[in-house]
Order: C-alpha cells, then sequence, then structure tokens
C-alpha cells in the first residue's frame, strides 16, 4: 500500500488554505458565536486547525457517523454519537466534514440538525470529490475540490491506518 501512495495536498498548501477558510467564516459570522461540529473522527484534524485559526467566539462539538468500510461506501448512514437539542438549538451551527463523497453523510446531517431547530446550519468541508455525487449537496465552505481519488492523510484513513500523515496522499490504482 505505501509504495502506492502520492502527496496530492502538502503540509503547507493545507495549512495556508485552512487559514483562508476560517477568515471567511469569521467575516461571514463576525462576532456572532459559531459551534463547530466536528465529523468524527476523520474530521479531528480539520477541524483542530480550522478552530486554532478562528479569530471569534466559538465552541466545539462532535457527531460521529459511519458509511465506509475499506474503500466502498456502504450507503447506509449510521449515527454513532449524537448531538445533544440543548447544544444546537439557536445555535450558528457549522458541520465539519473531512471529504464530501457522495453527499449522503452531509445531507443527512443537515436535516437530522435541522430537527433540534438551531438559528442556522452550515456545512464547511476540506475536501470535494463532486464527480462522486449520488445525492444533491453542496458544502457552503469547500478547502479543495479534488478528482474521483481514494485519498488518505490528515485524518482520513484507509482501515484506520494512515490519519496521522500530515498531508493528503492518494492511492494510485494499478
Ligand atoms: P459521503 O457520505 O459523502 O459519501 O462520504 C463521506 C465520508 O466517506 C467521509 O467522511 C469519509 O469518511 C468517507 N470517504 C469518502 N471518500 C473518501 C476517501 O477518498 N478516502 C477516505 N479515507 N474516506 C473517504
Amino acid at each position: 500500500m505505501e509504495d502506492k501512495m502520492q502527496i496530492l495536498i502538502s503540509e503547507d498548501e493545507l495549512q495556508k488554505r485552512i487559514k483562508e477558510i476560517a477568515l471567511e467564516i469569521k467575516n461571514d459570522y463576525n462576532d456572532e458565536e459559531v459551534v463547530f461540529c466536528s465529523v468524527l473522527k476523520g474530521a479531528v484534524f480539520f477541524t483542530v486547525d480550522l478552530m486554532k485559526n478562528y479569530d471569534g467566539p466559538c465552541y466545539l462539538d462532535c457527531v460521529r457517523v459511519s458509511s465506509y468500510e475499506g474503500e466502498n461506501s456502504t450507503g447506509n448512514i449510521n449515527l454513532k454519537i449524537p448531538l445533544k437539542k440543548e447544544n444546537i438549538e439557536g445555535k450558528n451551527i457549522i458541520v465539519v466534514e473531512d471529504i464530501v463523497d457522495t453527499g449522503r453523510t452531509l445531507k443527512y446531517l443537515v436535516e437530522y440538525l435541522k430537527e433540534m431547530h438551531p438559528k442556522s446550519v452550515k456545512t464547511c468541508s476540506l475536501l470535494d470529490k463532486k464527480a462522486r455525487r449520488v445525492v444533491e449537496f453542496e458544502a457552503d465552505y469547500v478547502g479543495f475540490p479534488i478528482d474521483d481519488l481514494f485519498v488518505i492523510g490528515y485524518g482520513l484513513d484507509y482501515d484506520e491506518k494512515y490519519r496521522n500523515f500530515p498531508y493528503i496522499a492518494y492511492v494510485k490504482n494499478d
């Protein structure tokens, strides 16, 4: 596996773009409070760096869903760690995701969140594989649109491995 990996987005490129996204969000919300809702586990690295660069009042919450086994999406979304209504109601929620692929996860999460009556819900994804969309979905903030590649690193795994890479790499096909 390791010999088939190629760097797609370097650590420097990631950090530069994350600073820009943090500014973009700050310009939209000014001094209003926002809740960054990190989609575990993949978005952990991105959420941490985004929040460290966010110069405004904010909170952290986490949700855990799963839909992937190995390289293949099962198509079913399982809510493994739910959110608490009191942390969502009346708040500005920004769902922070590692990657939008079929679009099912974020579409599901936005609908789930809306039932808890937040003040607003937006989505922020580090990566976006537009070509793979199965349901109609557009994230409000996107770090990098990418081609239809299986990527790992910076939180993204292959069977739980490689999340620790500080860059995004892709797995070359034979
Ligand atoms: P969606 O529901 O949009 O199809 O999938 C979103 C989830 O699928 C992501 O949070 C991520 O866990 C997983 N995923 C989609 N594409 C990739 C990929 O290229 N690499 C990895 N490691 N996970 C992916």
